[in-house]
């Protein structure tokens, strides 16, 4: 199996180290022969209005939505899961989604004053302890359709936001597994999305 993370901008570098902990093949893709060899795809973190114009410009954007909907296992952490999103609160003017996944995502929904935090989470398909989950500028889930699954919350403010979600084959975190050295999530990925994808 040969997992493909998007290398136009962001952590993918992070992404491609944890995936080779867990025992797969891991390779940056930019160009759109990559595109088609792969058997799942990782969108990282970064900033998602920027993967979204490059992958335009690259001529890649078209191919991704394509093989997301017919069904290429992907994940995507923080930018990743705007990417994956069919709609977007607060987004830049134009910004596009690849998306696949009945969700309404809210970009940089912590605000301002509590940019980045770290804070312990459960998550459903993950065996304790809890994961550290590490949120930078990151999105929560406003809203999810009937076939997604909501794998961790977190509460803010009195309400509770999802950010982990999961449709059939697709996997999204608001926080970033990739770089705490905990690989249980992309390890999750693998063996309970690609593998039975595959199979
Ligand atoms: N705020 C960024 C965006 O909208 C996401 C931040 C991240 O990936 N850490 O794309």
């Amino acid at each position: 199996m040969l997992v493909g993370v998007l290398a136009l901008q962001g952590d993918f570098r992070e992404h491609i180290a944890a995936l080779a902990e867990c025992g797969v093949e891991a390779v940056a893709v930019k160009h759109l022969s990559e595109i088609d060899s792969i058997d799942a795809l990782v969108l990282p973190g970064g900033e998602s209005t920027t993967i979204a114009k490059l992958a335009r410009s690259f001529g890649l954007f078209d191919r991704i939505v394509e093989r997301i909907r017919s069904g290429l296992p992907t994940y995507g952490s923080c930018a990743g899961m705007i990417l994956l999103a069919d709609r977007i609160e607060g987004a830049a003017a134009g910004q596009e989604s690849f998306g696949g996944l009945d969700i309404t995502v809210r970009r940089n929904a912590f605000g301002r004053q509590v940019d980045s935090f770290e804070v312990d989470l459960n998550m459903l398909g993950i065996t304790a302890p809890a994961i550290r989950a590490v949120f930078i500028r990151a999105p929560w889930v406003e809203s999810v359709g009937s076939k997604v699954e909501v794998l961790a919350s977190m509460e803010f403010n009195g309400e509770l936001h999802p950010v982990a979600v999961r449709q059939g084959s697709l996997l999204a975190t608001s926080f970033h597994p990739e770089i705490t050295g905990d690989n249980r999530i992309h390890r999750y990925f693998i063996e309970s999305i690609c593998k039975s994808a595959v199979a």
